[in-house]
């Protein structure tokens, strides 16, 4: 029997929105209330394939946090997959995104795989459940089990956070392979009207833009010195601090930054020298490469400094490229000249407690001039939210969600072709140069992620989707 895990999360107060939202937190408190008829007597589960590293393990700790705070029975469950399995889903994300990944095809052969791996997850997954329950399959990786989660009488939804603008045959091909798994369930939840598959049921679609945590670890405020503390504890920076690397943890107990990143640098970040970073997981459709490329041959700007950092790559169970891609961009890094080579840095953050990854993760948005978000597909990208929510200036190419985050020129810089390296190259020389604009977008980003991209939206999103299904599951979704 495929062992399931349960994710523990620690309930979170949504009253601590109030402060952040003013006159618009009313719409929380209300919808607080609302949550106690909608959720009495019934589970909320959410099923991935990870508890940490990337977007969806992100959103999951922090929704479920709040949700649990206002009362709802909310669980995360983190499904169990073979190297096959992961082989597989990873293929076809790649394909929902319009790449071809690693080049294999998605066959009898991939769905063999696919089904043997989630019945033993379905199996241990329909024994806990209860008819009453309503569960959230996240992503490709489970969409497989939305039948077997239907059988137990369950509601069932299948939330996509992966799309492209532009449908092409990569991605109609993993639609097929996926199609007749997804169909079953009442809902399809997509981070974009543009994501939504063709030929379903329009009534069932519903759009629902990801969000973030203003106060977790990643996001919450913290003062120079702090940031300078975390930098250093986490030997990314020589700076000298007199605060503690010290920041405050989901439950609310203190935590400071032990662990060392593994670097691939020269020299360590000058004290004062000004900063590029580009922060992700290390794949290719996040163009590593492509952010390397740029800074070393159309940067011309002889002080600055690149650090592209991700996760340690031993960390992250359900993508197996991340090794493959920082081997490539450590040989990219290796083959500089030696006067750029000094200023590219690569950081692996260290895995092993997701909060301190966090906050280190944090202090380095904080501390970048200039935050990158060169992506050639996103289904939403929410590094370039968090570093929009840290009044950093972003450039970032013009696609998938980052179009509905950023306002070209008002809250960040939008590239419109993620291919055209003079012009990432133009945009961040810009900003390093006129620090004025750079302040005034970092501001605008910041107000804009307030308004827009906070977790309360999310979840008041949620409640009026799980509101239709519970109390109204014939009349569909609600006409925008
Ligand atoms: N992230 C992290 N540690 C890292 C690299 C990334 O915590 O070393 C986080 C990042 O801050 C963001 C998430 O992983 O919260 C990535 O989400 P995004 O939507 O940008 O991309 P995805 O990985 O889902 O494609």
């Amino acid at each position: 029997m495929a062992p399931l895990t349960h994710v523990p999360v620690a309930p979170l107060p949504p009253q601590r929105f109030r402060e952040l939202l003013g006159a618009r937190y009313q719409e929380v408190a209300d919808g607080i209330r609302r949550a106690e008829d909608v959720f009495a007597g019934r589970a909320v589960w959410h099923v991935n394939s990870t508890a940490r590293g990337g977007g969806v393990a992100e959103l999951l700790q922090s929704l479920l946090a709040y949700a649990r705070g206002a009362a709802v029975d909310a669980r995360w469950v983190v499904i169990e997959g073979s190297p096959e399995f992961f082989q597989v889903t990873k293929r076809i994300h790649n394909h929902l995104h319009g790449f071809p990944g690693d080049g294999g095809s998605l066959g009898e052969g991939e769905r063999e795989v696919y089904e043997a791996a989630l019945s033993a997850n379905a199996a241990a997954l329909a024994d806990e459940m209860m008819p009453a329950d309503v569960v959230f399959l996240h992503d490709p990786q489970t969409a497989g089990l939305v039948s077997a989660m239907r059988a137990t009488g369950a509601r069932v939804v299948w939330r996509c956070h992966v799309g492209l603008d532009l449908p092409n045959d990569l991605a109609r091909g993993a639609w097929a392979f996926l199609r007749p798994y997804v169909e079953p369930a009442e809902a399809y939840v997509f981070s974009r009207q543009e994501f939504a598959w063709e030929g379903l049921d329009p009534e069932r679609i519903w759009v629902v833009p990801p969000s973030i945590d203003a106060f977790s670890p990643k996001n919450q405020e913290l003062a120079e010195p702090v940031v300078a503390a975390i930098l250093r504890a986490a030997g990314l920076s020589t700076e000298e601090s007199t605060a503690a690397p010290t920041f405050v943890r989901e439950d609310g107990t203190p935590g400071r930054v032990n662990r060392r990143a593994e670097l691939d640098e020269e020299q360590p970040l000058p004290s004062g020298a000004r900063l590029v970073s580009q922060i992700s997981r290390w794949d290719r459709l996040k163009d590593p490469a492509g952010v390397l490329r740029f800074f070393a041959e159309h940067t011309h700007d002889g002080d600055a400094h690149l650090l592209l950092a991700g996760p340690s790559v031993e960390a992250v169970a359900d993508d197996p490229e991340g090794a493959e891609v920082l081997a490539e961009v450590r040989a990219q890094r290796s083959a500089l000249a030696s006067g750029v080579r000094e200023r590219v840095h690569l950081a692996q953050l260290p895995m092993e407690d997701p909060e301190e990854n966090a906050a280190i993760v944090n202090a380095l948005q904080r501390r970048s001039d200039v935050v990158v978000q060169k992506s050639l597909a996103e289904g939403f990208g929410l590094t370039v939210a968090e570093a929009m929510w840290k009044a950093r200036p972003v450039v970032a190419s013009r696609i998938g969600g980052i179009r509905d985050q950023v306002v070209d020129g008002e809250s960040g810089i939008l590239v419109d072709d993620p291919t055209d390296l003079a012009a990432f190259a133009a945009a961040v020389q810009g900003l390093l140069e006129d620090h004025a604009r750079a302040r005034r977008l970092g501001e605008a980003a910041r107000e804009r992620i307030r308004e827009r991209f906070l977790g309360t939206r999310h979840l008041i999103q949620y409640l009026d989707l799980l509101d239709r299904l519970v109390n109204h599951p014939a009349r569909g979704r609600p006409r925008a």
